[in-house]
């Protein structure tokens, strides 16, 4: 990977364009606050991310192409071409050229939820400082069924009314939470539950919300309230309830099908009540961590706020876009600030 030399003069195949643009002046070099340290670790992460991904993304092409040859394709293209701004040295922000936005991407669920986490605390911690109650976590389960279009109309359904009555309107000032699902290959059918983040008011204990549950759903009555210790934590966890593309492959091949067709828009998130708001913004574009976020009005032309050198566009492959931020993260690299 050290050998990979981006030059926007050299006639380097993965130069994105030979346009000539004039050396930056200093007045152009932008100013961010940037800690080297956080750089080099946030570029770690990153790597880091990206690589523990790679096989299991490659295991559920694999699985895919024997499925639907359509999805595997699109897959398969999915964060597998790079558009990266560097200056040759210092990688300053890489988007991919192509997302396939599926659920059980694990490329795309891991963006779609490290994005959701971080809009949701941010929101949750907001509501809270106007709204008094304890946050806590509640799960609603359901009983198993045949299949995961089924079920999750029946689990939206149960919701719908569990939350009019009275008894929660009484005890629940707002709610956000996530569809969850995992298939049970004995039984071959889908256990789904709701979990959710809830701001509850006055103290409602568990058999009282068994009780309703049963009631609004006929036949369940599994139900978990627990107090919320560790707010980050907690919205952490809930947000990747959908987007567990590992379980995917213990699935039989006919439930693994089903995920994969699942209706685009299929709505996986609710909220209501004081955290109405709390919810996932669909359309942003892909949210890089903060320190990467730094660079987001950098473009070609500019100086790298590191080296000064000329940034340019370049277009990379998986492999190559995972060791230029390796490259970012060795110590040495970030050295050449000049003075
Ligand atoms: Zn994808
Ligand atoms: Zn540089």
């Amino acid at each position: 990977m050290n050998q990979l030399s981006l030059s926007r003069n050299s006639s380097n195949p993965l130069k994105s364009n030979g346009n000539v643009v004039s050396t930056p002046s200093l007045d152009t070099v932008q100013q961010v606050d940037i800690n080297e340290r956080e750089f080099r670790r946030a570029s770690q992460s990153k790597s880091e991310r990206w690589t523990l991904r790679t096989p299991t993304k490659r295991d559920i092409v694999a699985r895919l192409e024997r499925v639907s040859a359509e999805d595997a394709s699109r897959l398969k293209q999915c964060c597998s071409a790079f558009r990266v701004l560097t200056c040759g040295t210092h990688t300053l922000r890489s988007y991919p050229t192509f997302r396939c936005k599926k659920m059980f991407c694990p490329d795309c669920a891991s963006e779609r939820a490290n994005r959701l986490s971080r809009q949701t605390e941010a929101k949750i911690r907001e509501v809270m400082k106007t709204n008094s109650g304890r946050l806590c976590f509640l799960t609603l389960t359901m009983k198993n069924a045949a299949t995961l279009d089924g079920g999750l109309v029946k689990l939206k359904k149960s919701f719908a009314n569990f939350k009019r009555k009275k008894v929660f309107k009484k005890h629940i000032k707002g709610y956000f939470g996530a569809f969850d699902y995992t298939s049970n290959p004995k039984t071959n059918d889908f256990h789904i539950h709701l979990h959710l983040i809830v701001l509850r008011g006055k103290f409602w204990n568990q058999s009282d919300i068994s009780d309703t549950w049963r009631d609004v759903t006929g036949d369940s009555f599994v139900v978990d309230i627990r107090e919320a210790k560790d707010v980050h934590k907690g919205v952490k966890e809930l947000c990747k309830y959908v987007v567990k593309p590992l379980d995917l492959m213990k699935m039989p091949d006919d439930k693994f099908l089903e995920v994969v067709k699942m209706k685009k828009g299929t709505r996986m998130f609710i909220s209501g009540g004081c955290f109405y708001n709390v919810k996932l913004d669909e359309d942003a574009d892909d949210a890089d961590d903060n320190v990467f976020s730094q660079f987001a009005d950098l473009t070609e032309g500019d100086a790298c706020p590191f080296c000064k050198q000329e940034l340019f566009d370049v277009f990379v492959d998986r492999a190559q876009h995972i060791g230029l931020h390796q490259l970012n993260a060795m110590p040495n690299i970030v050295k050449n600030n000049s003075s």
